[in-house]
């Protein structure tokens, strides 16, 4: 089953879509880099990300 992930910055859309929560959150990784200049997230954004992530 895929699994989505909507951006954790307010007002931001993006929505990534992965195989696996891994996946996700790598590919939430990378937005955040380049769309948000945050090459490195909190611990704790990245496990309330975690607990966001939804099947479709
Ligand atoms: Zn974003």
């Amino acid at each position: 089953m895929a699994k989505a992930l909507k951006c954790f910055k307010e007002g931001c859309t993006f929505e990534v879509r992965g195989n696996s929560v891994d996946d996700v959150l790598a590919k939430l990784k990378m937005h955040a880099m380049i769309a948000h200049q945050m090459p490195q997230l909190p611990p704790d954004l990245i496990e309330k990300a975690k607990g966001s992530v939804r099947d479709v």
